[in-house]
């Protein structure tokens, strides 16, 4: 099956807009790839270059490392699956299918029998007589699937095809969309703003922000150790929290992470520890998801932070407490629209609604703007450049029983796992402190 390689790839509208931005990524043999990015960052460009559609305004995109440049879209052996999907009305379910068979005069003897397969694989083998306006969403959108798949194309571009369709549905179309390619061993490259369908159906994530890859890896890689602070912030229900913290080296005994009224501390031989240290008497932020947040009695020894409860969601498997500690949290502009699933959106970004704070960007501010650099970096501070973000005070998601006995104003102390903290600099770049 076909594989692809962007190489160096950037994409200018006439306008000037920068959609992409010298990108490069490579799509193994039979690997499904998924781009993913909140909405105008770049995913249906890219897709759009490797069909075709769209001409690189520089760089290179191979396909089975052939340069494909000039290779008209029809030449490519893609077949693509779009989320506003046009089946031909007057057509039956099985003529909708069988098109591109004709089109390429596959007999039909022949046509009929590949029509069946796949429309069986799909699920749909009992509504070929139909026409498209008698079918569910779901329906038309496995017929549009088993239009691209009867071709049997080297390579698939899926572009937010369940967008349309509500979550029960999705869910469902979701396992059966990366069973069945897997099965065919199709090469696939699908668009999504939703990190549910990224991390259940890739193989590997790509992670786009204004044009620019910000991080790519296996669903693990990019969950467990985000590239970057937006990574980090885009990944995951609730959302990562990021505070503020200042870093004080006590040499040979502990790193001091000052996180306002409260400290952790990182032990020495901790093997982050000489990464950390490099920022004594600076600013990082420090990552930390809920699930490494735990629940302990008041006066529990250890690596414990208390704090006091500002409100509870309660998403009937779990309540979520979040819970002010008296620090500072780094919120990541861009973000909404990203998640799916329990507290989609973050509740707290959806309450009080703005954004904030623009960072590590190389293309356009989020305003459509120019990028706004700083002197002598390439990147924009996170921590260091009041005139560019806000800061709020941080609310910590922590994970409880569903309804708990506890209720806003509560106190409660929380133990966190420090091997699972994420360390950023203050342009957003993780703290690298090799593979552990
Ligand atoms: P969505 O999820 O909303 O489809 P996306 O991540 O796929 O978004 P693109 O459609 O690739 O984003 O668009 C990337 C950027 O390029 C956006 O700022 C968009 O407005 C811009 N853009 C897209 N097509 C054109 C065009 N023909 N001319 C000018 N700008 C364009």
């Amino acid at each position: 099956m076909t594989t692809v390689a962007l190489k160096d790839v950037t994409k200018v509208f006439p306008d000037g807009t920068v959609a992409v931005d010298n990108i490069n990524l490579d799509v193994n043999d039979g690997e499904f790839m998924v781009l993913l990015g909140p909405s105008g960052c770049g995913k249906s460009t890219v897709l759009r270059m490797v069909a075709g559609l769209e001409d690189p305004s520089s760089g290179a995109v191979l396909l089975d490392g052939e340069l494909a440049n000039d290779l008209p879209p029809r030449d490519r052996g893609i077949a693509m699956v779009f989320q506003d999907f046009a089946l031909y009305p007057h057509m039956t379910v099985g003529d909708n299918i069988a098109f591109p068979l004709r089109l390429s005069g596959v007999e039909p003897g022949r046509r009929s029998e590949r029509v069946t397969d796949v429309a069986s694989a799909l699920g749909i083998g009992d509504v070929l007589a139909r026409k498209p306006n008698q079918l569910s969403g779901g329906q038309r959108q496995r017929v549009a699937m088993g239009r691209a798949i009867v071709r049997r194309p080297g390579l698939f571009l899926m572009d937010e095809p369940l967008s349309n369709l509500d979550s029960g549905l999705r869910a469902e179309l979701r396992a059966e969309i990366s069973g069945l390619v897997r099965e065919l061993g199709v090469s696939t490259i699908y668009v999504t703003h939703d990190q549910a369908e990224a991390l259940t159906m890739a193989d590997r994530v790509a992670i786009m922000r204004k044009g620019v890859l910000q991080d790519v890896g296996t669903p693990t890689q990019v969950y467990g150790r985000p590239a970057t602070l937006y990574v980090a912030a885009f990944l995951g229900s609730p959302r990562m929290n990021l505070l503020e913290a200042s870093v004080y080296v006590h040499l040979d005994r502990y790193i001091a992470l000052n996180l306002g009224e409260q400290s952790l501390y990182l032990p020495w031989d901790d093997i982050r520890s000489r990464a950390v240290a490099r920022y004594h008497g600076e600013r990082i932020v420090v990552g930390m998801r809920a699930e490494a947040l735990t629940p302990v009695a008041p006066d529990a020894a250890g690596d414990v932070l208390q704090g006091r409860i500002r409100y509870l969601e309660h998403h009937g498997h779990e309540s979520l407490a979040f819970l002010d500690i008296g620090a500072t949290a780094i919120v990541v502009d861009e973000l909404s629209g990203a998640l799916s699933g329990p507290s989609a959106g973050g509740g707290r970004l959806r309450r009080f609604g703005r954004v904030m704070q623009r960072i590590t960007g190389r293309g356009q501010d989020a305003a459509g703007g120019p990028p706004e650099e700083r002197p002598g970096s390439s990147r924009i501070s996170v921590l260091n450049d009041p005139g560019r973000h806000h800061r709020r005070p941080a609310e910590l998601a922590v994970r409880l029983a569903p309804y708990p006995a506890v209720s806003a104003g509560h106190p409660l102390a929380i133990s966190v796992r420090m091997d699972a903290l994420h360390f950023f600099d203050e342009r957003g770049d993780r703290i690298d402190v090799g593979w552990r």
